[in-house]
């Protein structure tokens, strides 16, 4: 997560007078990540550093309550029958087992980027940042757009991908970045001197076809390269895009933490994709806390295997959470709407 002195908002500048870097380690999954250079150039810049690692969400939280829970039982049934991850290393070894019973590159993707969205949000929420500010570049927005929409995400996509997130209590989530592509951002940094830390991916040199995000942003890349404002017009399309009454008011995702349509799993009978086998599958051993998850994790958690371990305990957090915050959302949208 990349934080800004100022943002633009209506065409004047928004300027803030204390300002957070956050930074993921994410060494646990990708060996050859170069974290501690991430850390040594973040601290040039002299701003307040807050560090958390990706295996930080098996820690257990305050309440008795909420504790990691399994993948194949609901959550309430197994309050506290397994261990909390009290060390480093089991919470390092908890979170490498479940990547490591995900089948499918697209998967891995999606539960990467829950966790690392849970734990930006939870470190702002810590530590009372009003405002999010994600490096996300015009070129990121469309690969998002067009990949999320491919995975069914359209429902929460406005909030995926807008120009500001309220979704969160609290906390606005904007992306200063939205008109940078990402190469004048790459010819930025080489202009200007700016080093860089390089984070390997999951499809970090894997083929094209490796996963949909992957084949995603080879399409764009590929397209804008022969049709230059390709990036630009699907940005522009998707900035037009509003969130529905029926989102806000939709309960919270437990895995990616974005509204969740209610009966996911009925109107995935609608498609032909899935066959009547696969929907009959889903419909028994689904569990309900599954049954809670958007139609995009509900496919994710189709691609985790049963032996997967545990899920992280905001998952189980976020599903007693049913009322979430959609009045206080509602009401920040109409005090918007007065001052204008
Ligand atoms: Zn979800």
């Amino acid at each position: 997560m990349s934080m800004y002195h100022q943002h633009r908002i209506k065409g004047r500048q928004q300027k803030y007078d204390n300002v957070e870097v956050f930074h993921i380690d994410e060494s646990s999954l990708f060996k050859d990540a170069q974290e501690a250079k991430a850390r040594d150039l973040i601290s040039k810049y002299g701003f307040k550093t807050i560090t958390a690692k990706l295996e930080d969400v098996f820690q257990e939280t305050n309440s008795d309550f909420f504790t990691n829970v399994s993948i194949d039982d609901s959550a309430i049934e197994h309050k506290n029958k397994y261990p909390t991850s009290e060390s480093p290393e089991k919470r390092s070894n908890a979170l490498t087992h479940l990547f490591d019973q995900i089948k499918t590159y697209t998967a891995k993707e999606d539960m990467l980027d829950s966790i690392k969205a849970y734990l930006i949000v939870h470190a702002a929420q810590q530590n009372d940042c009003s405002v999010i500010a994600v490096g996300d570049s015009a070129t990121r927005i469309a690969v998002k757009t067009i990949g999320y929409t491919s995975q069914g995400r359209g429902f929460s996509l406005p909030l995926d991908v807008g120009v500001s997130n309220r979704w969160f209590e609290g906390i606005n989530i904007i992306r200063p970045m939205k008109d940078m592509l990402g190469k004048e951002v790459g010819y930025f940094n080489h202009c200007m001197g700016i080093d860089t830390a390089i984070v390997p991916t999951f499809t970090t040199r894997a083929p094209q076809k490796a996963s949909i995000d992957r084949l995603t942003e080879s399409l764009i890349v590929g397209l804008d390269r022969d049709f230059p404002s390709t990036i630009s017009t699907i940005g522009r399309t998707a900035g037009k895009l509003e969130v529905t009454r029926k989102a806000i008011e939709s309960p919270q995702c437990p895995l990616c933490g974005m509204p969740s349509e209610a009966d996911s799993i009925e109107w995935r009978k609608m498609l032909s994709v899935s066959s009547l086998g696969d929907e009959e599958a889903m419909q028994n051993t689904t569990t309900p806390l599954i049954r809670a998850m958007c139609y995009s994790c509900q496919n994710t958690m189709r691609d985790v295997k049963p032996d997967a371990g545990l899920l992280p305990s905001f998952v189980n957090e976020r599903s007693q959470n049913k009322a979430h915050n959609s009045q206080s959302l509602l009401k920040k949208q109409i005090e918007s709407f007065l001052i204008d």
